[in-house]
């Protein structure tokens, strides 16, 4: 279903500096102002998941105490 009145521009804020951005096929950054301004966002998101990825070492703890209570239960059979 396309509406004919979808050629017009729709005008968007860039997500990173808040400028108003025309939403347009000319716009491969939309709905950011700037290719500068799509790599901050991109940058920031894999700056954050690498910060989350980085973290479980709580996980690893996890395991060993599973590991060892695996073991003390081998142990007992
Ligand atoms: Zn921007």
């Amino acid at each position: 279903m396309t509406s004919p009145q979808s050629n017009r521009p729709l005008e968007v804020a860039c997500p990173q500096c808040r400028k108003k951005v025309l939403w347009s096929e000319q716009n491969p950054y939309r709905p950011f102002c700037s290719k500068r301004c799509r790599l901050l966002d991109l940058g920031a998101w894999a700056d954050e998941s690498h910060r989350i990825t980085g973290e479980p070492a709580m996980d690893e703890m996890d395991i060993d105490a599973l590991l060892a209570q695996a073991d003390r239960d081998g142990g007992l059979q």
